[in-house]
């Protein structure tokens, strides 16, 4: 049915509010004369295609993945097209991950990928069984199956293109098709991983490649959140959220959705519904919001404990030090994050930077070398730190906003070793055993709590 990729909603023939089930979806497109024959015609209805991704918890064990099959099949027999994305099954890709570790010191990227791939691949072959028991029909289609061309970043591979004709052929039949999560296919044919939380990214592809009206993120809370729920009790569900509020929650440590999916989805404008597979209430809807009159000025506050800070100290201040520091990082692949040179006093100043903990040691290796060229006195690496941030679009247009919070953190005596800013987002870098109160406490003074 070509109506699949046209990103509309398709009208459909219906009878007493109800859709023929299972029926091949070209028999069900508008104006069919046999099908006009068959059901009085009552209503037209538009049917959408929705892509659906469950994540590991969701799909966590046997009862679980049957759940996810109910579900799929109620939103079938509502006469909704479904494209299913699912996750390997509860924390199997961090054991997959020990298992290499515990069998060797050697991970050629290539056979990484072939190994964790395998998590989802298993999880969609038994999701598709018990679709099956349901009698709803499905197949299973592993990333390369369903045309996910990557390059050849193993571990952390980029799309470069999606071309789901196979996916396309299985919808238009009638059938749920189930791709596994975070894969694809490289350009040198290589099985490649898309990275820790893929999935998510795979499912706004698809719904980006299919045309798909809705992509429908499940999860193990009800959506996205104020903050952190597992640390603030009192953090709110958001009912929606722009973009661009989103992308920087989830650049400064929100760990829902993955950071590359929104970004995806911003770019493409692919609608995001995130919500849970646990209660399946309405949960978080992801868009292009204008900010209104009466927006919060602060709508989250995020934490992120996964990055170290290192200070070069001493360093001569003059032109070209920094580019050769950050050039040689770069060239080794350290994703650098906040940066920060202190005035210089009698011609020598410190940086410090953040980068990710698994970096720690390459970056000391080769900040090392770097101190003896340049000249500087020495280099100091610091794991226990993490960074605390406000985001809000309201905070353009609202001065004060960073005083607020800095003198939220000294009231409750946290010192801020780092600061650094964008247009719609204040981080401080602190303590790691400060982390939790700085959140909370920002939570509350920035009236986020539940009321
Ligand atoms: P999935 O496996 O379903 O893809 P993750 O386990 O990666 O999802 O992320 C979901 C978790 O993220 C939730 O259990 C929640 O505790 C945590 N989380 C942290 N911050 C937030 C937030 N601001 N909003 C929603 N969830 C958050
Ligand atoms: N299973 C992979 C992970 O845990 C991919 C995903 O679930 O998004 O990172
Ligand atoms: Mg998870």
């Amino acid at each position: 049915m070509g109506e699949v990729g046209g990103g509309a909603g398709r009208l459909v023939f219906n009878a007493m509010g109800r859709h023929p089930n299972n029926e091949p979806s070209r028999h069900r497109s508008a104006g069919n004369p046999q099908q006009s024959r068959r059901v009085a015609p009552v209503a037209w209805l538009p049917v959408a295609l929705i892509v659906q991704k469950f994540g590991g918890t969701s799909v966590g064990d046997p009862d679980r993945i049957r759940a996810v099959a109910d579900h799929v099949a109620r939103t079938k027999r509502h006469g909704d097209d479904v494209v299913l994305v699912v996750s390997a099954m509860g924390k199997e890709t961090d054991d997959l991950l020990r298992l290499a570790s515990d069998v060797s010191g050697t991970h050629p990227g290539r056979e990484m990928d072939m190994l964790i791939t395998a998590g989802e691949r298993k999880a969609m072959a038994l999701m598709c069984m018990a679709l099956h028991d349901m009698g709803v029909p499905a197949d299973s289609f592993t990333g390369s199956q369903a045309g996910f061309l990557t390059d050849t970043t193993h571990g952390n591979a980029k799309i470069l293109e999606v071309r789901p004709e196979r996916v396309r052929v299985a919808v238009d039949a009638g059938r749920v098709a189930v791709v596994g999560g975070s894969q694809g296919v490289s350009t040198d044919n290589d099985v490649t991983f898309l990275g820790r939380g893929g999935s998510d990214t795979t499912a706004v592809a698809l719904a980006h490649a299919l045309g798909a009206e809705i992509c429908e993120l499940y999860t193990d809370v009800t959506g996205v959140f104020t903050t952190d729920p597992r640390l603030v009790p009192t953090a709110r569900r958001m009912d929606r959220v722009s973009y661009e509020e989103l992308l920087e929650m989830t650049a400064s440590g929100c760990p829902k959705p993955s950071m590359r999916s929104v970004e995806y989805a911003r770019t493409h404008g692919v609608r995001l519904h995130v919500r849970s597979a646990f209660t399946w209430q309405e949960g978080t809807w992801v868009d292009e919001r204008e900010p209104t009159m009466e927006q919060a000025i602060v709508s989250a506050v995020t934490h992120d404990a996964s990055e170290a800070k290192m200070t070069i100290a001493g360093v001569p201040d003059h032109a070209g030090v920094a580019a050769t520091v950050f050039r040689a990082l770069a060239d080794l692949d350290v994703n650098v994050d906040l940066i920060v040179q202190n005035v210089s006093e009698r011609g020598v100043t410190d940086i410090s930077f953040t980068v990710p903990r698994g970096d720690i040691d390459r970056t000391l290796e080769e900040t090392r070398k770097l101190v003896a060229e340049i000249g500087a006195v020495g280099v100091d690496a610091d794991s226990t730190i993490a960074r605390v941030s406000i985001v809000g679009a309201g905070m353009r247009s609202n001065p004060g906003v960073a005083a607020t919070m800095f003198e939220t953190l000294a009231e409750t005596g946290v010192n801020i070793l780092m600061i650094s800013t964008s247009a719609i987002r204040v981080s401080c870098v602190v303590a790691e055993g400060q982390v939790e109160e700085a959140v909370a406490a920002l939570h509350e003074a920035f009236g986020l709590a539940d009321a």
